[in-house]
């Protein structure tokens, strides 16, 4: 089941200066980064209300990531909702006809169990599903 929204994802060629603007200009609660080997991707959490911003920046030119900045010139990404069993809801999501890109779940940050489903499923938006560790 899903259960809310955890976090809305930006993509960013410089993660350095987005912290400093995310954290200095627009106020946000700074959680940290982390690098995700299996996403290959740095990314940078901040807090606000009960949802996240993460912003996310490739660590390598075959990143998913790479691809999205050199056609978009980074902006939104994904937005993450949180569910209570990532498989569970994979295999709902399945029944229902979404198109999964993860049909097993992969390691996110923070250890999380996250899978996602292609944005032709959801009205061009990447949706990333999220089982907190
Ligand atoms: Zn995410």
């Amino acid at each position: 089941m899903i259960k809310k929204v955890d976090h809305i994802a930006i993509a960013v060629k410089d993660i350095d200066e987005e912290i400093k603007r995310y954290r200095d200009v627009m106020g946000l609660k700074f959680l940290g980064t982390e690098v995700v080997e299996e996403q290959k991707v740095k990314v940078a959490f901040f807090e606000i209300g009960d949802i996240m911003i993460e912003l996310t920046c490739p660590t390598s030119d075959d990143s998913p990531i790479s691809k999205f900045i050199e056609k978009k010139g980074g902006g939104i990404h994904h937005i993450a909702y949180e569910t209570d069993n990532v498989i569970e809801q994979i295999a709902d999501f399945e029944k229902k006809g979404v198109i999964m890109l993860n049909k097993e779940p992969k390691k996110g940050a923070h250890n999380a169990k996250i899978a996602f489903a292609h944005p032709k499923s959801f009205a061009g938006v990447l949706v990333e599903l999220k089982e907190k560790a």
